[in-house]
């Protein structure tokens, strides 16, 4: 049996790096993307190939076309074929109320969350569907529980670029359902990882936890597990199915 190729996108940290890890300790060769991070993204690498595994890192925003067909190409060349991706690469942003968004504001979340993910699926599908000479694969999306809550007063248009999320989980799963490809999502409520900081609220998963149904927040362990179980055989009659993850909220 030839070994499986997995990209995620943003596994230099939190959730996607929880991902690769699991991923490798289950057999998967897996292709490390990050944005800037490359100490961070290189550390993952390290820790795989030190336990065993197999793993590159390859740097590109996932929010431009060329960069994602040349890291696609680079994945061909370096790791094989990918049968499996992991559309994991997201932002948030400061908190703000609908009336005071930029328009670069918008632009950017919809660049990178949005059009990033389907900039990889199209990538991916040419190179998973029987209908391309391919044996097939399976995607695995990264939404939100923003997608149902719709995130008032922090961030509607990440609730919105998730939105998008789930309606392209639920079309390409029907699209590509014969021809090889399953197409899943997680839905993750708030999980500790370092995405908080960056929208300016370092503390936001610890001040929410005691207003969480079980009184904490998730770990970016907890999801890795959905993922990858999502990835992999186990899961092999669910496509077009989403997991929420977050902890009953
Ligand atoms: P995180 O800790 O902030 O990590 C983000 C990752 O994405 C990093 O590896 C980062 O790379 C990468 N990244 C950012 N912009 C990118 C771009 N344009 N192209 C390629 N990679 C990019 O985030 P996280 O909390 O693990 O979140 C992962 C996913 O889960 C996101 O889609 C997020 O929306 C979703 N999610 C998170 C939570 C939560 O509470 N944490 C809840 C629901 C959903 P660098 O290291 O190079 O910056």
């Amino acid at each position: 049996m030839n070994p499986k190729i997995v990209l995620i996108t943003g596994a230099s940290r939190g959730i996607g790096a929880q991902t690769a890890l699991l991923a490798a300790q289950q057999g998967w060769h897996v292709a490390v993307n990050y944005s800037s991070n490359s100490l961070a993204a290189d550390a993952v690498v390290r820790q795989i190939r030190d336990a065993g595994g197999t793993a590159i890192s390859i740097q590109a925003d996932v929010g431009n076309e060329q960069q994602v067909k040349k890291m696609f190409e680079h994945i061909d060349a370096k790791l094989g074929r990918v049968d499996g991706l992991v559309n994991n690469a997201g932002i948030v942003d400061y908190p703000q109320r609908l009336d005071q968004f930029s328009s670069e504001r918008l632009e950017r979340m919809m660049r990178i969350n949005v059009l990033g993910s389907f900039l990889c699926a199209k990538e991916a599908v040419l190179r998973m569907s029987t209908r391309h000479g391919a044996q097939g694969g399976s995607i695995v999306n990264v939404g939100s529980a923003a997608s149902r809550l719709g995130s008032p007063h922090q961030y509607i248009d990440y609730a919105a670029s998730k939105g998008a999320i789930d309606v392209m989980t639920l079309g390409l799963a029907k699209e590509v359902a014969g021809e090889g490809i399953r197409v899943n999502a997680v839905r993750p409520g708030v999980i500790d990882t370092e995405i908080h900081a960056s929208g300016g609220l370092p503390h936001r998963a610890r001040d929410l936890a005691p207003q969480m149904p079980m009184g904490r927040v998730g770990t970016a362990q907890e999801v890795a597990h959905a993922i990858v179980w999502l990835l992999g055989p186990l899961s092999s009659y669910c496509s077009g199915t989403f997991v929420d993850i977050a902890g009953a909220r």
